[in-house]
């Protein structure tokens, strides 16, 4: 069979199944998780993997799913990936009204997407004629939050990171994927998809660490007494008037962001506070802007803590990476081809979106950057969601273009790297220049974390 003929029949694969795709992003919709509390989500998932014949490997990264589909070859192996959690915003209205959870960052599209491609590859056969596998990933929590509860499952030797895909990096499910491809959705309906122009990358995401702070102070009777106290609030306070003064030696070109929030200011309006405690997260271009930035702090912390006689306790956490300098031309091309193949040419947008002549990077974060930083990615933007990401007015207007158009550029794309000896996925590979070894990424995130 010839390969036109066989995109052909990949494609009419998913447009067969656009009804059952639709169904399961809708599933996902009003079943709503929070990051590694995806059981529900998970579990639907592996049903799907297991009534397509596959095998489901599951519990990974405490709820991660995934599924294998082998061609005529173990390798090149391309995951794609989709991401189990929502938000919290219990002011959606059709946020869970037990939990607040609700997808207003369309992580049921993603999903949808990836389960459609197993779906397309299962029903059209087409593993046997292509020279490689295909990985279908739900990965759990993309999204940082609720960092006191993972900080106790850290403590309690269940995970690591904050993020799902790091997990799986850790227990090394990505040491035997070759190219990762992923998307994220978009509130625009003005175009269905934004893809990289081939060459460049479009503006990468910056990467961030986390910061847990507890000032130690002494308490005393604050009308009575207030010389015996030593005030753990004060020396906050000092601490982010510093940590304010730091602010112009941060490059522009490091996109460096410093923010926090005070999560106890003391116990009692009549007790001078003796324990402050603060999260943090410190957002850069680059992990030596990273760790300027983290030094920068930690002494403003401590100095804050020195003035007033308490004591700053300073626990770093790790974060996501920022996206790598360098990427996968040959990769992105695929990408635009095929994107090119699947639309009107009005409806995509090559290169990037942003009308500004200055690019800067995204102050977003995703942990989608430390699989770009270990191997060749390849990620684009779906059009299709309406109102304010990470709000209460998100909704998923052109159903049609979130579920199931993503689900045919991921097959055209596979089509086109594993076909052939898999020669377009080996000259991906070929070209990729890794940022962080697979095996150095443990060390890495030590070293950002130890300064
Ligand atoms: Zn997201």
């Amino acid at each position: 069979m010839d390969k036109f003929t066989l995109k052909k029949k990949l494609l009419d694969a998913v447009e067969a199944r656009a009804e059952d795709i639709i169904a399961a992003g809708e599933w996902i919709w009003r079943n709503p998780e929070v990051g590694f509390k995806e059981f529900k989500t998970a579990e639907y998932t592996a049903g799907i993997f297991r009534d397509l014949g596959l095998e489901a490997e599951e519990k990974i990264g405490l709820t991660g799913v995934q599924t294998r589909i082998v061609g005529r070859d173990e390798r090149p192996n391309i995951a794609v990936i989709g991401e189990l959690d929502a938000l919290l915003i219990p002011e959606h209205p059709e946020a869970d009204p037990d939990t607040g959870a609700v997808h207003s960052c369309g992580h049921n599209c993603m999903m949808a997407n990836m389960i459609g491609v197993a779906m397309a590859l299962v029903d059209s056969g087409v593993m046997e004629h292509l020279d490689g596998s295909v990985t279908c990933m739900a990965v759990p929590s993309e999204e940082p939050i609720e960092i006191e509860w993972r900080r106790e499952q850290h403590r309690d030797g269940k995970l690591f990171f904050l993020g799902g895909k790091q997990e799986f990096i850790k227990g090394g499910y990505f040491d035997d994927v070759d190219i990762t491809l992923s998307n994220h959705m978009a509130t625009n309906t003005e175009w269905k998809i934004t893809v990289s122009g081939g060459e460049e990358p479009t503006p990468g995401g910056v990467g961030f660490m986390g910061k847990a702070i507890t000032f130690k102070g002494a308490e005393a009777h604050s009308g009575a007494a207030p010389w015996n106290g030593v005030n753990a609030l004060n020396a906050a306070n000092i601490a982010m008037s510093a940590i304010d003064a730091q602010r112009d030696t941060f490059k522009d070109s490091d996109a460096v962001r410093v923010h926090y929030f005070i999560t106890k200011g003391g116990d009692a309006v009549n007790i001078v506070p003796s324990e402050v405690r603060m999260e943090m997260m410190i957002r850069a271009a680059s992990v030596d802007a990273i760790k300027d930035a983290s030094m920068k702090v930690d002494r403003a912390l401590k100095g804050g803590a020195m003035a007033l006689g308490a004591e700053a306790i300073i626990e770093n956490i790790p974060g996501y990476l920022p996206s790598p300098a360098q990427g996968s031309p040959a990769l992105w091309r695929c990408m635009r081809d095929n994107a090119l193949e699947t639309f009107d040419a009005d409806e995509i947008v090559i290169g990037t979106d942003d009308p500004s002549p200055i690019k800067v990077p995204h102050g977003a974060v995703s942990d989608i950057n430390d699989v770009a930083n270990i191997m060749p990615k390849a990620s684009f933007r779906v059009g299709g969601a309406v109102g304010v990401g990470h709000s209460r007015s998100y909704t998923i207007e052109d159903k049609y273009n979130a579920y199931v158009n993503p689900t045919k550029l991921y097959v055209g794309m596979i089509l086109d790297l594993l076909w052939d000896d898999s020669k377009l996925a080996r000259e991906v590979i070929d070209e990729y220049r890794p940022q962080v070894t697979k095996t150095g990424y443990m060390d890495h995130w030590k070293d950002i974390l130890e300064g």
